[in-house]
């Protein structure tokens, strides 16, 4: 996990730093924060895409035939390095080093994911590729038992980072030293917990602080909660609770967003163009982009609402139950569009179809927001050691939770359910947030009764042992591994 701060001001003490040389060969020294901080993060840009000219890729056609990803693959270590470009001789080490880790966790995650979108026939999605100029400043240090990077805290509402760095000998102004600090300072918004390396952002004036997920003790409290994530309730739980974003928020945002866009709109159409396109192309006015600035900046608030709300609607879940079962998530449904309705009247012809790009960009947003809430739900419940379970969505919301009976009619609407077989009401969302919490108990059920007849002791073994053992920050990889390798999706 990591927490993201904003960056007040830099400031550079000690040596003056030595930034390369000028086009004319003479050398570069600065204390410029907006150059010192654009130079770290060239330098950890180059140091990236060194690496990762190194990738291969599988030559598209033929099978199992490795070409190198860049026509000139770099295999220089830091060291050399160095010694070639003069510009990296000053650059701390540990940034260079979070390279290393960097590109390989990138590259791998992309491949695996890659893999898993064709073997779930969709599209594989882009080659994870070089780090370009466009993408921002940014660097990485690695702690290092403290030697990357030191925190320290000045009141309540300020602290700052201090990286330091040496020039090397040959590069230093007589009598200024070789040593030199670039203090990073940011507002303490909250606790800075131990990290492992800290993320600076140049380009958006944000640090983060990467740290393992703590180990939250879990007071048993007896209860278990079914819960359904859908569109029109956020999440509905078994005990009838809806749970829903702040809407009243969001719309109001929506409606300014919306009022900036239609200003822009505006500006396109005054300066005589159909659409956007070729307005863009021919060069937008300052207006136009002051406009489209500060409708991203309400989209960033929108997405920093309802992260908030899922961080803590989710941590509620968590704190308050002993056993969480949801939905198997079902990626193939996520992105399927409605079905083109044929004109019976014009043959060759569609009538709408309730799908235009508008709603697909909402529909996508709304579904990764869901996705989002489940992960969060799941990751937070293993760090408590509390049973997380899935199981399968078929029927959940045609079933009948009072008599059991199953049929498509029974959901009268969005909203209602109403059973045909016994006359049962109820929020359609809670009769399936019900439904899969039986589910889930029958297969928890299911467990201890295999686990009795093998001769072990009953579940309780089992939901022991998700706990993280006491006392140690758990890697990443073993919590990735334990996420996966759960029993899970069981019927
Ligand atoms: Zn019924």
């Amino acid at each position: 996990m990591s927490r993201k701060y904003r960056i007040d001001r830099v400031e550079v003490t000690g040596a003056t730093p030595f930034l390369g040389y000028d086009r004319c060969g003479a050398p570069m020294y600065s204390r410029d924060p907006e150059r010192v901080m654009s130079w770290l993060g060239d330098a950890w840009r180059y140091r990236f895409n060194q690496l990762r000219s190194r990738r291969s890729r599988y030559l598209m056609g033929a099978k199992n035939v490795l070409v190198p990803i860049s026509d000139n693959p770099d295999m220089r270590s830091i060291k050399e390095t160095r010694e070639d470009c003069s510009w990296l001789g000053s650059c701390p080490d540990l940034i260079l080093l979070s390279c290393q880790y960097l590109e390989n966790t990138e590259w791998f995650a992309a491949t695996k994911r890659r893999k898993t979108n064709v073997k779930h026939g969709r599209k594989p999605g882009p080659m994870p590729s070089f780090r370009r100029k466009r993408s921002g400043l940014r660097f990485t240090v690695l702690r290092n038992n403290g030697k990357g990077y030191r925190i320290v805290t000045y009141s309540r509402k300020h602290a700052e980072v201090i990286i330091g760095g040496t020039n090397p000998a040959g590069h230093r102004i007589p009598g200024d030293g070789a040593r030199f600090q670039v203090h990073i300072h940011f507002r303490l918004s909250r606790p800075v917990l131990d990290s492992t390396s800290i993320h600076v952002n140049w380009t958006a004036r944000t640090i983060s602080f990467t740290s393992p997920i703590p180990e939250h003790d879990h007071t048993p409290t007896g209860r278990r909660t079914g819960i359904d994530v859908g569109v029109r309730h956020e999440a509905a739980l078994s005990d009838g609770r809806l749970l829903d974003l702040p809407l009243a928020k969001l719309k109001q945002l929506d409606k300014r967003i919306d009022k900036l866009q239609r200003a822009q709109a505006r500006c396109v159409r005054e300066a005589g163009y159909s659409n956007a396109k070729p307005y863009l192309k021919h060069g937008p006015s300052k207006r136009y982009l002051e406009l489209g600035r500060q409708a991203r900046a309400l989209q960033e608030r929108k997405t920093r609402i309802i992260t908030d709300w899922q961080h803590k609607t989710s941590r509620w879940l968590v704190d308050r139950h002993d056993l969480i079962v949801m939905e198997t998530l079902q990626a193939a449904n996520m992105t399927r569009k409605p079905k083109p309705k044929p004109d019976p009247d014009k043959p060759g012809q569609w009538l709408p179809n309730g799908h235009n790009a508008k709603r697909a960009l909402n529909k996508g947003m709304q579904q990764a927001s869901l996705s989002r809430l489940r992960g969060m739900i799941e990751y937070k419940s293993k760090a408590a050691g509390i049973t997380f379970l899935t199981v399968n969505p078929a029927y959940t919301s045609q079933t009948c939770h009072h008599c059991g009976h199953v049929a498509k009619e029974n959901r009268e609407s969005q909203a209602v359910f109403h059973c045909h077989a016994c006359g049962w009401r109820d929020n359609a969302d809670v009769n399936a947030a019900k439904n899969i919490l039986t589910d889930g108990l029958r297969i928890l059920q299911a467990q201890a009764v295999a686990e009795a007849r093998s001769g072990r002791d009953t579940s309780e073994t089992r939901i022991q042992d998700t706990r993280p053992q006491a006392g140690q920050a758990e890697p990443m990889a073993v919590l990735q591994r334990r996420k996966t390798g759960r029993t899970g999706n069981t019927r």
